[in-house]
This record gives C-alpha cells, sequence and structure tokens, in this order.
C-alpha cells in the first residue's frame, strides 16, 4: 500500500522573534519553490503558539500545512496559561503534535492526560501526531518494545483510529537532539511493530493505512535511506528544521 510521505518540522521554542520567524519560513519557502512538494509530500510546520497565525499567513498560497506541538484537555475555562483545541481549530490549524518526549518528561505528561488529549483533538477535527518512543535506560534494559507497547495502548484508548485520523511518530528519546540518529533498519523494526499494534487494536486495513513517522536527530544526510524503509512513511524533524537550507535539502532528499 503507499502511504504518502509526511514530513513534520517542529520548530519547539524557537526562533525567539517573529522577524526570525518570517525570515526562516521565507528563505524555506525561496528554496522549496523549485520541487513539486506537494506532489509527492505533504509537509507541516508545528510551531509555537504564538507564530502560528504569522505563519499560516506567509504560507497562505503553499500547500504547506500548520501544526501546533501541544494544546489542553479542557475545551475551554479556568486553565490559566494554555490552549485549547477547540481555539487551535478555529484559527485554521491542521496539526497537532502530541505526547512529545519533552513533555512527557518535562511537563510530566502520562499517556492518560496525552489519551485526553488525543481524544479533544479529533473531536476539534484536527490531526494528531502521536509520539511514543523509549529512552536510553529502557534501551538499555531491552525494554524497548514493551514500552512502545503500552505508550500506544494507553494513550490510544478508546480513540477510534480510522487510518487517516492519527498518526504516530516512532521517537526513540535517546536520538532526539542528541545527532545519535536510531539505524534505518532498527527504526522500521518499530515502525512495523507499531503498525502491528494497530492491526491488534483495530484492523489490519486501518494499520495499513496509518502514517508512521521516525523521529530523532534526522538530517538531509539521513533522510533518503529513512525513507526507502519500508514502513517509514516520513520525519518528524526539529533540530534540522531550524535551518532553512538544511531542511530544504532534506525534503529534496525525500
Ligand atoms: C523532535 O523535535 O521531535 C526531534 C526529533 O528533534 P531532533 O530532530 O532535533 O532530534
Amino acid at each position: 500500500m503507499s502511504r504518502k510521505k509526511l514530513i513534520a518540522a517542529n520548530w519547539k521554542l524557537n526562533p525567539s522573534s517573529r522577524e526570525e520567524a518570517i525570515d526562516l519560513i521565507e528563505n524555506i519557502k525561496i528554496g522549496l519553490k523549485n520541487i513539486d512538494v506537494e506532489e509527492n509530500i505533504n509537509l507541516t510546520f508545528c510551531l509555537p503558539f504564538i507564530y502560528l497565525e504569522l505563519i499560516k499567513n506567509s504560507l497562505k498560497d503553499t500547500p504547506f500545512k500548520i501544526g501546533a506541538q501541544n494544546c489542553y484537555f479542557e475545551e475551554k475555562g479556568a486553565f490559566t496559561g494554555e490552549i485549547s483545541a477547540l481555539m487551535l481549530k478555529n484559527l485554521g490549524i491542521d496539526y497537532v503534535i502530541l505526547g512529545h518526549s519533552e513533555r512527557r518528561s518535562l511537563f510530566n505528561e502520562s499517556s492518560e492526560i496525552i489519551n485526553k488529549k488525543i481524544s479533544v483533538a479529533l473531536k476539534n477535527n484536527l490531526l494528531p501526531i502521536l509520539c511514543v518512543g523509549e529512552t536510553l535506560k529502557e534501551k538499555e534494559m531491552g525494554i524497548t518494545e514493551e514500552i512502545i507497547l503500552s505508550q500506544l495502548e494507553e494513550s490510544l484508548a478508546y480513540i477510534n483510529c480510522n487510518g487517516e485520523n492519527v498518526i504516530i511518530a516512532y521517537e526513540p528519546v535517546w536520538a532526539i537532539g542528541t545527532g545519535k540518529t536510531c539505524s534505518s533498519e532498527d527504526a522500521n523494526t518499530i515502525c512495523k511493530l507499531i503498525r502491528s499494534k494497530l492491526a491488534d487494536l483495530y484492523n489490519s486495513s486501518i494499520a495499513e493505512k496509518t502514517l508512521i513517522l521516525y523521529g530523532g536527530s534526522v538530517k538531509s544526510s539521513t533522510i533518503k535511506e529513512q525513507m526507502k524503509q519500508t514502513d517509514i512513511d516520513g520525519a518528524l524533524v526539529g533540530g534540522a528544521s531550524l535551518i532553512a537550507d538544511e531542511f530544504v535539502q532534506l525534503v529534496n532528499n525525500c
């Protein structure tokens, strides 16, 4: 089955000003002008909340989509500092990253919380990119598969995946922002495991349709090999998405 590839840029807490954000997106746009991106892959930029509208306007004449990096699980009310899925939808946002390992480890988000967030994202027609991945300690303990399966099971509890409404990203925590890439073969093995778990939780046709991305120090020099794998349908890209030339090259190499 052929699944259209997705590259999701995760800008994290960058850059520090509107000017820099515009500069970055404009340089990426210029670099991608001559590539028929839409024909071959989908591209989304997952941004700090404060730049969503700004960058959405910059991309209005392009096929590129916009995503957030988080949302709260309540739609409105007394939740100071939070942003709801409903607000994102009303702003015309398409994707939302949920369960990123930085949210799990630095902000204590459990799979139970992530599950509630996925549920509210779907209710508001946002496409969640659910991140799962093992830490270095878990890898060394030989429990990678166990961790991935339980994160999937808990994060997707009572979620009605149909193959098109939820994207999974396998992100080994030890490979995020460290320059250490998981070998393409090992990443593919885990992506296959994720697909077979989706077949168990739902059915094989839903599993076959679901996009499964790899994330963790993806660069223009690694992407070709990663995209050749049978079960890797794209990438979640952090650091490399903040350097216009590097990101353009990465997309080109897809
Ligand atoms: C990420 O932000 O999800 C990520 C994978 O970051 P990096 O590409 O920098 O490792």
